[in-house]
Order: C-alpha cells, then sequence, then structure tokens
C-alpha cells in the first residue's frame, strides 16, 4: 500500500471539516435515531458527510416568469397576488380542494390546494408572492397545483436545494439539517486544497463552495461552488488512483530474466491476431525491463481474446520461476478460465489451481497450502483469492479479470499478496480512449482492436412485439439444430413488481411456446450459487434456453449460443447491448441477435439502429457517449471506481484542471506526506473506504 493510506497522527486544531466528519449526524437537532437511521441509508453518518451530500438539483426562485409565457409543462416561479376570492370545495372521501385566483398584473392563473385546511388562513390578500411549481395548461388556462409559496419581497436564497431522497426522509428535514450543520461551519475551514493552489487555479475556499452549494446566492456563486468541489473531487480521485500506481522504482524484484512467449505460442490452439500478439509483447517486455513493475490494462471488445493474452503473461512468469494469480468476478468465469487454461497446459510442466468461495472448506484449505508451499504455478479464482487467509510463496504476477466488476482497492488487494508483483487488468467494457486514460490514469493500456479471423458477425436486427412470434419461430428452429438461446429481459430496479414480471415471462416461455425445451431463468435477486447452478447448466447443455436478466454480461463463454433475443431493448445503454450481444457468436455457427423495441421516439430508434449496423465496440461506446452523455454512459458505476457526488467526467475542461493540480501537487510532494496536504489525505482516505468493499 502506497503512502497515502498510511495513518497519520490527527492533529487537533480547533473545528475543522476532519473533525465535523467526526461528529454523528444524530448531534444535530431534529435528527434522531430514526432519522439518523434514514441519513444512513443515503450514505450521510456525519455531520460532514451531510455537508458532503450535494443537492441533486434546484429549484430557481430567482427569474419569475411572466404568466403569459406559461406554456404549460414547465416546473418554474411566477409571482403573483391573489386576485380573487379563494373558494373551498368538497370532494369525495372527506377530502377538499381550496381554488384561487392570483394575477401578476398582466394575467391570471390559477393555483388550486388539496386538503390542506391552512391555505386560506396561510394566503393573504394584500401580499405579493413567489409561487414555484408545475405548470399544467388547457382550456381554461393556466393552473398549478399545490405550489409551494413563499412572499416576494421575503429575501430567498435565489435557488433552493433539491437533495435525493428515500422513504420517510423529505427534502425540507434534508435541508433543516443541511441549515444547521452549516451553522456549525467555523469560520474558518481548514481546506484540503491548500491556498496557493486555489489561488494559481481560481477556486473558492472549501467554506464558501460548501454554503454555495447548499444555499446559492446567485447563479455565480453556484457555479462557482460547484466547479471548485468538482475539481475537488476528480483530484482526490487522482490522486487516490495514482497512489495505487507502484510508486517504488527500485521494485524489480519480480522482474523476469527469459522471454517464453514463442514457447507460449506453440501450445495455443490458434494463431494470435496481431493486436493479441502485440498485447503479450507489451506484456513480455513490461515484465522482462521495467523499472518498476508492469500495470497494463488490456482493453478489448469481447470475443477479441484476451484470455489467451493474459495466458502468456501467466506463463512466462511461471518459467522464469515466480507464481500467477487470476481474479475473475465470477465463480463460473474462474471455472472457465480454469478449464482452458487447464487444457492449454495440459502437456507441460505448469500446475493449475482453482480458488473459489464455493470448495469445501478442506479443498480450500489445501489449495491455499498448496499455493504458500509453491506448489501451485497458477491460481485461478475469485474474491477467495484476496481473503486473508490466502498467502503465495512468491506472487509474481496478479491478473484481474473484467476489471470493470472490480473496485480499485480489490485491485490493491490481490497485488498486496506479493511483493511488487506485476499487474495485468483485462476489460471489455469498451471507453474512448481519452476517458480511458483519465480512469484507468495509472495504468498503460494496450487495445486489442481485432477479432480473430473467421468469426462470423452477428446478424442483429430491431422488431416491434407484433413480431414476437415469428423470433419464438426462430429461436425453436435453432434449438432445433442443437443450439442454445438466450432471451433478456430488462430489470431496471430488480425490484419485486419488476421480478414477478420476469419471472411470469419465463414461466409462460415454458408452459406455452418452448414448453418442449428446457428452460431455466436467471436473475440478480437469485442466491449467488442459484445462479452459478443455472449458468452451469445452460453452459453444460441442460438447458436449452435461458430467460436471464443482465446477469449474464459478464464474460461467459457457452460457445452452442447462437441466438439472444432482448425484450425492451431501448430500455439498455448501447454499450450494454453491446455486452449482451457478445455472449453468443462466440462459436462457429452463425449468430442472431434480435432486439425488441415498441418504442417509436427517434433517438431510440437511431440508438438501436447502431447495434443492427455494427459489431465495432468502440464505435458503439462513441455513439453511446454521443446519444447518451457522458453521464449515464458512467452513471453506472461501472468502472470499479468509488461512487462520486458531484463530478460526472463529462467536463473535459475540469478534468484536465485536476489533473494539472496532481502533477502540481506530486511535483512538490511526491508521497504527499507534507503537512499542507494533510486535509487531502484525510479526503483521499474517504473516498477510498467507502469504495472498499465494492463487487458486483
Ligand atoms: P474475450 O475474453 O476477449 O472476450 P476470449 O479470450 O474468451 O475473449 O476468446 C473468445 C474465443 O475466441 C475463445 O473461444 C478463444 O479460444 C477464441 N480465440 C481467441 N483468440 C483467437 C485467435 N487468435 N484465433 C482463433 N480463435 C481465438
Ligand atoms: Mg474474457
Amino acid at each position: 500500500m502506497s503512502a497515502f493510506f498510511r495513518t497519520y497522527p490527527r492533529q487537533k486544531r480547533g473545528v475543522t471539516m476532519p473533525s465535523l466528519f467526526e461528529r454523528s449526524i444524530t448531534e444535530l437537532k431534529g435528527v434522531g435515531a430514526v432519522r439518523g437511521e434514514l441519513f444512513r441509508k443515503l450514505g450521510i453518518d456525519s455531520i460532514g458527510a451531510l455537508l458532503y451530500y450535494f443537492p441533486r438539483s434546484y429549484e430557481d426562485w430567482s427569474r419569475p416568469q411572466p404568466i403569459s409565457a406559461l406554456s404549460g409543462g414547465e416546473t418554474c416561479c411566477v409571482r403573483a397576488k391573489l386576485s380573487a376570492t379563494m373558494r373551498e370545495s368538497r370532494l369525495s372521501g372527506n377530502r377538499y380542494m381550496v381554488r384561487a385566483e392570483v394575477s401578476d398584473g398582466a394575467d391570471a392563473m390559477r393555483i388550486v390546494f388539496f386538503n390542506n385546511k391552512y391555505i386560506t388562513s396561510m394566503l393573504k390578500y394584500d401580499t405579493e408572492y413567489l409561487f414555484y411549481g408545475r405548470v399544467t395548461k388547457d382550456f381554461s388556462g393556466v393552473q398549478m397545483v399545490s405550489p409551494e409559496f413563499l412572499p416576494a419581497d421575503r429575501t430567498v436564497s435565489a435557488f433552493r436545494a433539491i437533495y435525493g431522497l428515500t422513504a420517510g426522509l423529505s427534502n425540507k428535514a434534508v435541508q433543516k439539517a443541511v441549515e444547521q450543520a452549516l451553522t456549525l461551519l467555523p469560520s474558518q475551514v481548514s481546506d484540503p486544497i491548500p491556498e496557493d493552489i486555489r489561488e494559481k487555479y481560481n477556486l473558492c475556499g472549501l467554506r464558501d463552495a460548501i454554503v454555495n452549494i447548499h444555499t446559492p446566492q446567485s447563479p455565480q456563486a453556484l457555479k462557482r461552488a460547484q466547479h471548485r468541489l468538482t475539481v475537488e473531487e476528480l483530484l482526490v480521485l487522482n490522486l487516490g488512483i495514482l497512489s495505487l500506481k507502484h510508486k517504488n522504482s527500485e521494485a524489480r524484484g519480480t522482474n523476469i530474466s527469459q522471454d517464453f512467449t514463442e514457447d507460449f505460442l506453440s501450445l495455443l490452439p490458434f494463431v494470435p491476431t496481431g493486436a493479441q500478439r502485440r498485447a503479450m509483447d507489451d506484456c513480455t517486455r513490461d515484465m522482462l525491463s521495467g523499472t518498476s513493475p508492469m500495470n497494463r490494462l488490456v482493453q478489448g471488445d469481447v470475443g477479441s481474446g484476451k484470455t489467451a493474452i493474459a495466458a502468456c503473461a501467466c506463463y512466462n512468469m511461471v518459467k522464469n520461476g515466480r507464481q500467477a494469480a487470476f481474479m475473475a468476478p465470477t465463480e463460473i468465469l474462474a471455472e472457465q478460465h480454469f478449464a482452458t487454461l487447464s487444457k492449454l497446459f495440459a502437456d507441460t510442466d505448469v500446475r493449475l489451481g482453482l480458488l473459489t468461495g464455493s470448495l469445501t472448506a478442506s479443498k480450500k484449505n489445501q489449495i491455499r497450502t498448496q499455493l504458500e508451499n509453491g506448489e501451485i504455478d497458477i491460481v485461478v479464482g475469485t474474491h477467495a483469492l484476496i481473503t486473508e487467509k490466502t498467502s503465495f510463496k512468491s506472487l509474481g504476477l496478479a491478473v484481474t479479470d473484467e476489471q470493470h466488476r472490480f473496485g480499485v482497492a480489490q485491485r490493491s488487494k490481490l497485488l498486496s499478496k506479493g511483493k511488487d508483483p506485476h499487474l495485468l487488468v483485462m476489460s471489455a467494457t469498451p471507453i474512448p480512449r481519452t476517458l480511458a486514460l483519465i480512469i484507468y490514469g495509472d495504468l498503460d493500456i494496450s487495445v486489442v482492436d481485432e477479432i480473430p479471423p473467421g468469426r462470423q458477425p452477428i446478424d442483429t436486427m430491431l422488431i416491434s412485439t407484433d413480431k414476437r412470434k415469428r423470433a419464438y419461430n426462430f429461436i425453436r428452429k435453432e434449438l432445433d439444430s442443437g443450439h442454445k438461446a438466450y432471451i433478456v429481459c430488462p430489470l431496471v430496479e430488480e425490484d419485486d413488481s419488476e421480478l414477478m414480471a420476469a419471472e411470469e415471462y419465463a414461466a409462460e416461455l415454458m408452459l406455452r411456446e418452448f414448453s418442449d425445451y428446457a428452460v431455466g431463468i436467471i436473475h440478480g435477486k437469485m442466491k449467488y450459487s442459484e445462479k452459478e447452478k443455472t449458468m452451469r447448466e445452460f453452459a453444460q447443455g441442460t438447458l436449452d434456453l435461458l430467460v436471464a436478466t443482465t446477469v449474464i454480461e459478464v464474460g461467459v463463454d457457452v460457445s452452442a449460443a447462437t441466438v439472444m433475443m432482448i425484450e425492451n431493448a431501448e430500455r439498455f445503454g448501447l454499450s450494454q447491448l453491446h455486452q449482451l450481444r457478445g455472449r453468443v457468436g462466440r462459436g462457429d455457427s452463425k449468430s442472431y441477435c434480435i432486439l425488441v423495441s415498441d418504442s417509436i421516439a427517434e433517438n431510440t430508434q437511431r440508438r438501436l439502429s447502431v447495434m443492427c449496423g455494427t459489431s465495432d465496440g468502440f464505435r458503439i461506446a462513441d455513439e453511446d457517449l454521443k446519444l447518451r452523455g457522458p453521464g449515464d454512459f458512467f452513471g453506472e458505476r461501472q468502472h470499479g471506481l468509488p461512487k462520486l457526488s458531484i463530478a460526472d467526467f463529462s467536463d473535459m475542461d475540469t478534468l484536465r484542471v485536476s489533473q494539472d493540480i496532481a502533477s502540481d501537487i506530486l511535483a512538490d510532494s511526491p508521497d504527499l506526506s507534507s503537512d499542507k496536504y494533510r486535509g487531502l489525505r484525510a479526503s483521499i482516505r474517504r473516498l477510498f473506504a467507502d469504495s472498499a468493499g465494492q463487487m458486483n
């Protein structure tokens, strides 16, 4: 572990932001045990964390609209006075309604309140108010239902913060708590970004930023606050990631002395593609001569043959007398890699082991003992590899497959099992290169931009639901010729109602359309072991058809699968569709992907037709980025990064600023040990501590 994560003695110096991180949220008035629990649900356990819980959006009370300009559908603010008597009317079931008319001097609009007995006494006839709410418009004119209102002359913050909430916790409650927390901010807040840097990059101070992000005094102040806090978050992320990089240039203990790549190639049942060969050579070069251990990302589309690249690196390490560990995010994927490597190395003296959570305790112990004694050369496994109990005799290389499924912290945990081992991470999530450099800023990158020859492109078509029967017929034909198929249902929330819908759908398929076939279902709420069991049955051919949610996304190779039908395709991002589609077309047979969607939105049609037109994951990622915007693209926490609260990678300029600052700081204090960066060290620890347990 690098120096950043060491514990430094805490200096006591009055009230600092860090000390607010040590004060429980329940110290605030109005936040008792019950409400405290709700805050905790939002990830807020301390007063400091509350102050860093930034609003999701703002109500703009600063620019009242003239009523004549309202078109219906917008949410906005209107400055107006009551212009007719309020009328109460009874509705059924003890409910009642208050209607009133307000005028801005030129035009009038209706306002309506339900079941609010105080309204008639709260609203005064001679007072001008700001009404804020959603506008609707019909034949009888414009109206606002249950608007919020404030006397127009009362100074309010121009913007009112809207927070992400959880059931039982209102926006008002969060606002109130935040207001209180703000009063606890000392007048001199110690700022993690030192003053000289703030000056150089024109950033406002932390106190200003925190106050204005919650209670902006003007649009400009809000902007400055957002900019400053975004820069801070990216800076902390940046420094944190860099700190995971091997720093010690003397760390050459695990370098290999001889290149066995040619030997390895003679074991491979195929000729590597040019891109595979380049990536293999990149790895060998890193491990042979690097002044610091290899730190490489192999990024290649699904099916580009990344496993062989990893196998080559492992072989080189083993032939040079050290061990290699190959970590996969799921058991079934680990088993598959284990089987692949066992076949590949069958006629060699390479000794393989498999270590997964579901092995019996005694089997696990046996594997661990062999690893410790150096009786296993390559171990393939899941996160069982990084538990405390696992240790190696001399780990020289750590490989992680499907890197986006692992947290940054897990990667470094695997590394800590050896003395400066080399690191190879593999990812199929296609990210445009510029962004990859930022996210994986600590890594060198090999791009595998070639698909092995002879692979037939997957025929992709887009159909509407009325063609579904024909699609079923088509799938049956494929099954009859011995192939396998997937039907994917999107479960966005994976909540109970969606789950039921998916299960009902599967049941219907089993009973009707595919009653003569073995149908299985797999979804995110199933127990891990059940999922693995179903997936295994499908991989081994016991099941013909698998009805699935997105859990099949990651790397499993079922070469007999030739069709995938994706329901409600419009609900998926393009990159996700591409990953899903990559589950078919892995054998010699022609494969198909059927996208089902009734959405007629032009944007959706355009998005989905991109899928039909290309099988190039990088092009698809670019399109995805263009059509959906980076916010969405990265919103899914796909990249094993800690959860960010304000930055969204969309703003390249801000990103660049944070990188510039990071290099300034590292030039000044390479391991951040200078007292000046005490605050930053604390922020880094907090950001990465949160993500330590993240997996899947
Ligand atoms: P990835 O992990 O990149 O999605 P895999 O390593 O699982 O891809 O490879 C996909 C399939 O392609 C495997 O069945 C593998 O044996 C095969 N394969 C890999 N490289 C080649 C190659 N150069 N020529 C032919 N087949 C290959
Ligand atoms: Mg793979």
